[in-house]
């Protein structure tokens, strides 16, 4: 037997957002990926704000605290709060609707101007199962990604593709930037309890 955790002993807590456009299939990757769901469905998250879900990077617990939206990317009436803490972001389009595309470049100017500039930003093609639809070339993504350096996958939340390492990819990532960051030891400093020396929660690191 392994040495026993407890549910909520983690190593680090990560704020992630989820953003784009309506209907693109964030909460399918949310679901997807914290409890292996899908849904044919479009349904607007009512009362829940985020889910979580633990993993193992390397030699540590990271628990991510995955923020949706309630819809209100429909009406691009995103608040502040939403933002705020986030050390990492997928963004996400749908291969099969160009114009989602499009709006990404908005999405990243709103994420930028209410985030930290460390926050890891994951583009997400999302439904590349629609093979016969697409309308929005990898190559095309693949070169904006770079250009405005964020890191870039396509998924398919229906068919478990790519969510997985989509998520594990930004808190990996998360990781490296808290290991490396300018900033690294007036934050463990601050957050040290006794018993976890290396946990640090993510909406210290960039304070409210
Ligand atoms: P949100 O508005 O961005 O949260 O999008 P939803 O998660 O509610 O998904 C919108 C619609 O797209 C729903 O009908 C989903 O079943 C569908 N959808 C989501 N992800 C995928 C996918 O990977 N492939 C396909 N074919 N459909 C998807
Ligand atoms: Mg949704």
């Amino acid at each position: 037997m392994g040495a026993y955790r407890a549910d909520d002993d983690y190593d680090y807590l990560f704020k992630v957002v989820l953003i784009g456009d309506s209907g693109v299939g964030k909460s399918n990757l949310l679901s997807r990926f914290t409890r292996n769901e899908f849904s044919l469905e479009s349904k607007s998250t009512i009362g829940v704000e985020f889910a979580t879900r633990s993993i193992h990077v390397d030699d540590k617990v990271v628990k991510a605290q995955i923020w949706d939206t309630a819809g209100q990317e429909r009406y691009r009436a995103i608040t502040s709060a939403y933002y705020r803490g986030a050390v990492g972001a997928l963004l996400v389009y749908d291969v099969t609707r160009h114009v989602t595309f499009e709006n990404v470049e908005r999405w990243l100017k709103e994420l930028r101007g209410h985030t930290d500039s460390n926050i890891v930003i994951m583009l997400v093609g999302n439904k590349a199962d629609l093979r016969h639809l697409r309308a929005v070339s990898t190559e095309d993504a693949k070169a904006f990604a770079e250009r405005e350096s964020t890191f870039f996958m396509e998924t398919s939340a229906l068919e478990s593709m790519n969510v997985e390492n989509a998520f594990t990819e930004v808190l990996t990532q998360i990781i490296h930037v808290v290991k490396e960051g300018p900033w690294k030891v007036g934050m463990t400093q601050r957050l040290c309890p006794r018993d976890k020396p290396l946990m640090l929660v993510a909406r210290m690191m960039y304070p409210l």
